[in-house]
C-alpha cells in the first residue's frame, strides 16, 4: 500500500526529531545554542524572536516544538524540572480558588498544594480520585477553577478517566489539568481527551535516561500558553539548552522505549502474581486491577512501565527485597533506561501515608528475564 499522502506516524516524527535538518551544515542533529542574549540588528529589533535566555532560545523552542507535536498542543512550555512547571502553574492560582486534587498523588505536587493552600487562601479539596462519583460531589460550579487528576496515579496506579473528569470540570466552569508522567504520548493523549493542560515531568519516560530534570506545560489552548511565558520568564524557571538538547535526544528513541518497559513491566506484573511473598499486584494492565477497563480505553499504547508490589508481612520483608536487588537500582525516580526499585514511604518521609509494604518499581528497558530473576532471589532472601 502506498503511503506517500498519509500523514506521518508520531513515532517517526519523534525519531527524526521533526526532521529539523540543520540548514547550514545538514548535520541531522541539532546544534545546542547556550547564549543567554541574542544581539539586536541594526534598527535595533531581535533577528529572530530571541531577545534573552529566561526567555527561551532556539534549542529550548526546537525541544518545545517536538513536545507540542507529540501531546498535540497548542503550546508545549519547558521548565528546569517537573516541579518547576508545577510551581509555574500554581502561580496563576488566586486568593479564593477553589482546587480539587487528588489524596494520593505525586507527593511533591501535593506538598507544594498544601503550602498555596495555607499561603494564598487557596481552598483546596481532596478527593480520592479512584472513586468516579467523587468529582462530581467536590465540585461546585462556579467556583472551582482547576481540576487536577494525576493517572496513571502515583503509587497505587489508580486510573482517571479524563474524558468524563474534562467534562464534568467544564460542564461546572472549571479546567482539568492532568499529571501524564506515567502515561506520555506514546500511550496517551490527555488533550485530545479534553484536558486543558497536559503536564509531564520530563525527568522521566521523556528524557528517559536519568541524565536531565525537565518538565512540560502542554496547552490545548494557544492564550493559556502565551499567559503562562511570562510567569515563567519571571520565575526564572526555564530548561537549560544543554537539558533541553539532551532531552530533544531522549525523545528521538521514546516510542522504543516505552514498548519496552510496558512489555516489561507485565513481564514482572504475570510473573509476581501468585508468588506466595507478594499480597498483591498493582499494574493497569492486569484484569485485576480495578482501572483497568479505562486504562484499556484510554491507554491506546500499552500501559506503562510503572507497577507497585504489596509485600506480605509487616514492611521490613518489602524493605529488604529493595536492598537485596541486584538489577534493580535502589534509587526514587522513574522512567529511565535502568529499572528502579523503591520502598515509598521511607523516601516519602514519615508523614507518607504509603502503605508501608508497598514497593514501587520502574521497569527499564532491560531482558526481562534478568528482571524477574533479579525479583525472585530478592523475594527468597528476605525474611
Ligand atoms: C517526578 C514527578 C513529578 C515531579 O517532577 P520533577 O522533574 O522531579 O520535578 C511530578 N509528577 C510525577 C507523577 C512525577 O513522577
Amino acid at each position: 500500500m502506498p503511503r506517500r499522502n498519509a500523514p506521518l506516524s508520531p513515532a517517526t516524527r519523534a525519531a527524526q526529531a521533526l526532521r529539523m535538518i540543520d540548514p547550514v551544515t545538514g548535520a541531522v542533529v541539532p546544534g545546542i545554542q547556550p547564549a543567554s542574549t541574542f544581539a539586536r540588528d541594526a534598527d535595533y529589533a531581535p533577528r529572530q524572536s530571541y531577545i534573552y535566555a529566561r526567555d527561551g532560545g532556539p534549542t529550548v523552542e526546537h525541544a518545545e516544538k517536538v513536545l507540542a507535536d507529540l501531546d498535540g498542543a497548542a503550546e508545549s512550555l519547558l521548565f528546569a524540572s517537573g516541579m518547576a512547571a508545577i510551581s509555574a502553574f500554581t502561580e496563576t492560582f488566586a486568593r479564593g480558588d477553589h482546587v480539587i486534587a487528588p489524596k494520593v498523588m505525586y507527593h511533591g505536587g501535593q506538598t507544594w498544594l498544601h503550602r498555596i493552600a495555607e499561603r494564598r487562601g487557596v481552598e483546596v479539596t481532596w478527593i480520592d480520585q479512584g472513586d468516579p462519583a467523587a468529582l462530581g460531589a467536590a465540585l461546585r460550579p462556579g467556583r472551582t477553577t482547576w481540576v487536577w487528576v494525576e493517572t496513571p496515579a502515583n503509587p497505587n496506579w489508580d486510573v482517571v478517566d479524563i474524558a468524563a473528569s474534562a467534562e464534568a470540570a467544564h460542564a461546572a466552569g472549571a479546567r482539568l489539568f492532568v499529571d501524564c508522567t506515567a502515561a506520555p504520548p506514546p500511550c496517551l493523549q490527555a488533550l485530545a481527551l479534553g484536558a486543558d493542560i497536559a503536564f509531564h515531568s520530563a525527568t522521566k519516560y521523556m528524557g528517559g535516561h536519568s541524565d536531565l530534570t525537565a518538565g512540560v506545560l502542554s496547552f490545548a489552548d494557544a492564550k493559556a500558553g502565551a499567559e503562562m511565558r511570562p510567569i515563567r520568564s519571571l520565575l526564572g524557571s526555564t530548561i537549560a539548552a544543554f537539558d533541553a538538547w539532551l532531552l530533544i535526544r531522549g525523545l528521538r528513541t521514546l516510542y522504543l522505549r516505552w514498548d519496552r518497559a510496558c512489555a516489561n513491566a507485565l513481564a514482572i506484573a504475570q510473573a509476581m502474581q501468585g508468588h506466595p511473598k507478594i499480597a498483591e499486584v498493582l499494574y493497569p494492565g492486569l484484569p485485576s486491577h480495578p482501572g483497568h477497563a479505562i486504562a484499556k480505553a484510554q491507554m491506546t499504547g500499552g500501559f506503562g512501565g510503572m507497577l507497585s508490589l504489596m509485600v506480605t508481612g509487616d514492611g521490613s520483608i518489602a524493605r529488604d527485597v529493595a536492598r537485596f536487588c541486584e538489577v534493580f537500582v535502589p534509587a526514587t525516580s522513574l522512567g529511565g533506561v535502568e529499572s528502579l526499585i523503591e520502598h515509598r514511604k521511607v523516601v516519602e518521609g514519615p508523614h507518607s501515608i504509603v502503605p508501608n509494604q508497598l514497593l514501587r518499581l520502574s521497569c527499564g528497558i532491560e531482558a526481562p528475564e534478568d528482571l524477574v530473576a533479579d525479583l525472585e532471589q530478592a523475594l527468597e532472601r528476605a525474611a
